[in-house]
């Protein structure tokens, strides 16, 4: 192993292998392989008993075989197409080995006539003769032959048998660790070692075993090495030393009272978390979550206020314009007083823009509301106290960690989601902040009523629709695609869309994601002002927007979304104190599985569930699009099955958080398993 330690040996390149050259190396490369570690995952799918050996006259002709014989007499012929031959012997018969595509020399020296070889395949039968073709498995060494042979989903163009010979170099060469874990987390495995986890992985009896203790080690392992991961990053910028916020209290409680609702019990409690925060000198770090509705805006306004009041200035970031403005004309609202707040969007003209940029950069502007344009290079504050950063659940821990680079020293950090998650991937997806949890909805909510339809039964929906329309009620109707794919068999928003004005003429619109955005802003808009009563979309318009007048939300194909999807459409509507209701439509009789989501979704109303429930369904990875925000898949871990494992581990991890313990024996752990993006500064 050199002067490499141990991690290091297994993080090295696989050329370092005997038997990986180039081609092997790039073929593994193509499969995401470029460490002997990466190797270790890739686990055997069957096994091929090759460790007994046949006499000649008892093969089973079909059968894959291993046979000790001597080469006797080649048979080269010089004709094309016919293959090469070697015919060998034992004690009780003949077999004839046949090379398709092998070279004269080659077979001359791995058959060397009149030596013992021990071969390996499966056994043909052709002109009265027992025959193997193309055999892979030829050794005068019988021992590398007879023995389980582990079968793995080949990587194209590398063999099994190369396979398996890099993999137990790996594997008789492992590193020995010293152990990481505590005594404690060690007497739940029974105490086995990283190095035998893995041997024991590998062993072709163990296929499938995810209850043995090896096998709950290392998930352990991987679950623990990412909090522990997150959890370095949270210390870290809360260690961050800040010029603390003075909260005064009068002045928040003076805009509540002004409030047309009380706070809910978890929105003050939040509001609580979030003003400690600020009122300390390290740095806040916090993620608030809460379900669709239930009221983090004026959460984060508040805290807004708590941070204008020590001098300093907000950055309030919301993913749309249009939300963007939403937010703005609810702060213009609320904050009644002389407060400074600027929409920066991207219509501003050039004047109106560079106005702003000089306000903010003089500390004349309190509250600035846009989209990410408000984080350009150009964009310069005097005095940023506070980034609130609304729905961004899709950013991953290295972009904030970035962001909370970004605003500065005395600057805090709160983001917000409405994408409420099963809460055994808490620590795994947003274990880098603290957060803040709203789980209780306003009280003047009503349910929203959800119902299923086929969509023979349209006619149902749209007298239902017409009877809401005459109440002076908003729709929503959602179809999956854009245009009409005969492919996907998707319902098509355009078509609808002209459907639907056929029916009702003048009350409808239609947005999706070829509207520019111009257009887009100026459709949801008019929605807003009650100017059409239909509108009918892809599933463009985000989570957030507030349309308290619709209370009514089409689904079309409500199979082709998950759970926790359709829970977040769903909340488009039910804002405001009607009565709401979720139409889910269907394009024929429901499956097993479409009646279970139905009833989840009718029994619930809590979005925490329903991601819980959404999981069990469908699995992880696939929830909510946090592929794509860099979250890790695990190797071994799943969260359904490895529930208890994840709740090990946090509580693991916050027992070392609140010892202080040094993490220093967790080097190799986090080196071998972690993005090392992200973990550079940490270790
Ligand atoms: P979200 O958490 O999804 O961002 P919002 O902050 O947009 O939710 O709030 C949704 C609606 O609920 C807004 O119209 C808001 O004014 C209202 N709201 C917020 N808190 C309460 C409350 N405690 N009681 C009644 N209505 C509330
Ligand atoms: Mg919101």
């Amino acid at each position: 192993m050199n002067n490499k330690t141990n991690y290091e040996y297994l993080l090295s390149d696989l050329s370092i292998l005997k038997g990986v050259g180039k081609k092997t190396k790039n073929l593994l490369k193509k499969k995401n392989i470029n460490t002997l570690f990466d190797l270790l995952w890739r686990l055997p799918k069957s096994s091929i008993d090759r460790s007994l050996s046949s006499k000649l006259k008892d093969l089973k002709i079909g059968d894959t075989q291993t046979v000790t014989v001597i080469p006797r007499k080649y048979n080269f012929p010089r004709v094309r197409k016919l293959p090469n031959r070697v015919s060998c012997i034992d004690d009780t018969g003949e077999i004839d080995c046949i090379f398709f595509n092998s070279y004269e020399g080659y077979i001359k020296k791995i058959l060397p006539l009149g030596k013992e070889i021990t071969i390996s395949g499966k056994i043909g039968y052709f002109r009265n003769k027992y025959q193997i073709t193309n055999p892979k498995y030829i050794s005068e060494n019988s021992a590398l032959i007879k023995k389980v042979h582990n079968k793995y989903s080949l990587t194209d163009g590398v063999s099994e048998k190369i396979y398996n010979k890099i993999l137990n170099q790996i594997i008789s060469n492992l590193p020995n660790f010293s152990e990481w874990h505590s005594e404690n987390i060690m007497s739940k495995f029974q105490n086995i070692s990283w190095n035998s986890s893995i041997k024991e992985l590998h062993k072709t009896e163990n296929i499938g075993n995810y209850k043995s203790n090896f096998y709950q080690r290392l998930a352990f392992d991987e679950i623990f090495s990412t909090f522990l991961v997150n959890s370095e990053i949270r210390k870290k910028i809360k260690k961050v030393k800040k010029k603390n916020k003075q909260i005064n209290i009068k002045k928040q409680n003076s805009i509540i009272e002004n409030l047309n609702f009380s706070l809910t019990i978890d929105q003050k409690k939040s509001l609580n978390e979030i003003n400690k925060d600020l009122g300390s000198s390290n740095k806040m770090f916090r993620l608030l979550q809460g379900d669709v509705g239930s009221g983090k805006t004026i959460v984060s306004l508040l805290a807004a206020l708590n941070t204008i009041n020590s001098g300093f200035q907000v950055a309030f970031m919301a993913p749309t314009e249009i939300l963007a403005r939403q937010h703005f004309n609810l702060a213009k609202k609320i904050f009644t007083h002389n407060l400074n707040l600027e929409l920066i969007s991207g219509k501003s003209e050039y004047k109106k823009k560079k106005e702003i940029l000089l306000k903010l950069a003089t500390n004349k502007i309190d509250i600035i509301f846009g989209t990410h344009a408000i984080f350009q290079k150009k964009v310069i504050f005097k005095k940023l106290g506070l980034i609130i950063i609304d729905e961004q659940h899709k950013f991953g821990v290295s972009q904030r960690k970035k962001l909370s680079d970004k605003g500065g020293i005395d600057c805090d950090v709160l983001l917000m989601t409405a994408t409420p998650i099963p809460r055994t991937l808490t620590m795994t997806i947003y274990g880098d902040m603290d957060i803040s949890i709203i789980r209780e909805k306003p009280k003047n909510r009503k349910p929203i009523k959800t119902y299923s339809k086929l969509e023979a039964k349209i006619d149902d929906v749209l007298k239902y629709i017409n009877k809401e329309i005459k109440l002076g009620n908003q729709i929503f109707w959602v179809c999956p695609l854009i245009e009409e794919s005969k492919k996907l068999d998707h319902t098509s928003a355009v078509k609808k869309f002209e459907f639907l004005k056929k029916k009702f003429p003048n009350q409808v619109s239609l947005l999706h994601g070829k509207t520019n955005l111009e257009e887009k802003n100026l459709i949801l808009n008019n929605f807003l002002k009650n100017k059409f009563k239909i509108l009918v979309s892809t599933t463009i318009i985000e989570v957030g927007i507030d349309f308290p007048n619709a209370n009514v939300i089409v689904i079309e194909n409500a199979n082709k979304f998950g759970l926790s999807q359709l829970h977040q459409l769903r909340g488009r509507v039910g804002r405001g104190d009607k009565d709401s209701t979720c139409i889910l439509m269907f394009k024929s009789n429901l499956s097993e599985n479409a009646k279970k989501r139905i009833k989840i979704l009718k029994a619930s109303n809590d979005g925490f569930l329903i991601s819980e429930e959404d999981m069990k369904l469908r699995g992880f990875g696939d929830i909510l699009g946090f592929k794509q925000s860099g979250i890790k898949n695990f190797k071994l871990a799943d969260p359904i099955h490895n529930n208890d494992l994840f709740l090990l581990a946090e509580k693991e991890m916050r027992r070392i958080e609140k010892a202080n313990e040094d993490i220093g024996k967790f080097k190799p752990l986090i080196k071998l398993y972690d993005r090392a993006d992200i973990i550079n500064d940490i270790v």
